[in-house]
């Protein structure tokens, strides 16, 4: 038997890594989550080769001070939270500062960034976890990072990815629903030279998701609006008539993060079902805003889906609301289309 050994400090970070990044989605995934946490207000995509061989996130935000940028790419640092105390309202997307070093040890990395105060921007160039410069450089304010050669340096992980097209389009399904999260954010998302996507940000949830899924659906929508304690819901969802054979186009976002959660699509879907056939599945696009302290975020790394305190009273809060808006609804005459 081999003896036994403490791994090294690459070897540690590229199976940590493997956790937060499993594919190109997620590289895009955590760097636009950085955007939003920036302040930005116009975040552009660009990918090449499924994301695979280049994927490039341009950002208006805060940009990162020249003394942080290697800080920044340091495992477990943020300048998000700073005890354990702070997870319980933390309003930041990201907060286990893991992602920069996590992709850094595992693709070839550039970030070009510039503060507001600053008078030059900064380059830094990263590959395989190992700095390779950090330069001045004439930058707009914000922060570029462009992603290279993705798991060039663990093969085996980059065996699992699937085709170009197959990464692609899992990268355009989070763009959509990033665009849906965060309506007052311009997102631009080009594939291969070609836009796939570009909302204007103007804050308009209605025009993102006819932006997205065009006008039928755009037609038959009926607006949520809800309090109840310290849950809010706004949003909209769709009347029974477009509604899916799957659950791919039920949309909820708390807190401007996109979860999933069975205690809110269990009251969505009980909420519509005596409006709906069985197996079918109802468009929403609805926006949860919830005291930090009732949730739990800190559930797993990609942070896909969160704990609730009071999970019964939600469920029921969901089906009420939506059961209400379903009954408004049917006051109002069917939109007729005329194509
Ligand atoms: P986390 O988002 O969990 O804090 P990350 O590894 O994703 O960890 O990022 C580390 C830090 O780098 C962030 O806390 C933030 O201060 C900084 N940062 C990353 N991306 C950006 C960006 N686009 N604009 C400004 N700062 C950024
Ligand atoms: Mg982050």
């Amino acid at each position: 038997m081999a003896n036994i050994q403490v791994l090294d400090q690459k070897t540690i970070d590229q199976i940590a890594a493997g956790e937060v990044i499993e594919r190109p989605s997620s590289v895009v995934k955590e760097l636009v989550e950085n955007s939003i946490d920036a302040g930005a207000t116009a975040v552009t995509v660009e990918i090449r080769d499924g994301g695979i061989s280049f994927i490039r996130v341009t950002d208006n935000g805060s940009g990162i001070d020249r003394s942080q940028v290697s800080v920044a790419f340091l495992r477990h640092s943020t300048s998000k939270i700073q005890a354990v105390e702070d997870l319980f309202h933390v309003s930041s997307l990201g907060f286990r500062g893991e992602a920069l070093s996590s992709i850094a040890s595992i693709a070839m990395v550039e970030l070009i960034t510039k503060t507001r105060d600053a008078d030059a921007g900064v380059r830094y160039v990263i590959e395989g976890g190992v700095e390779k410069k950090l330069e001045d450089m004439a930058a707009p304010d914000g922060t570029t990072f462009l992603v290279r050669s993705l798991f060039y340096n663990t093969p085996a992980r980059r065996k699992f990815l699937k085709s170009p097209m197959t990464e692609a389009g899992y990268i355009s399904e989070l763009m959509e629903r990033l665009a849906l999260s965060h309506p007052d954010i311009s997102f631009q998302f080009v594939n291969n030279g070609q836009t796939r996507l570009h909302t204007s940000g103007n804050h308009n949830l209605k025009d993102v998701i006819y932006h997205i899924y065009g006008r039928e659906i755009a037609a038959n929508l009926s607006e949520i609006d809800a309090a109840q304690g310290p849950v809010r819901i706004t949003g909209f969802i769709g009347k029974p008539v477009i509604s899916r054979g799957n659950r791919a186009y039920e949309n909820y976002f708390i807190n401007g993060r996109y979860i999933k959660s069975n205690v809110i699509a269990r009251g969505i879907e009980e909420g519509y079902r005596t409006f709906m056939m069985q197996h079918k599945y109802p468009f929403t696009a609805l926006h949860f805003t919830i005291d930090g302290k009732l949730l739990d975020v800190n559930v797993h790394p990609t942070k896909m889906e969160l704990r609730f305190s009071n999970q019964e009273e939600l469920y029921r809060f969901v089906r009420e609301t939506v059961k209400g808006g379903l009954m408004d609804r049917e006051l109002i005459p069917e939109v007729k289309l005329t194509e």
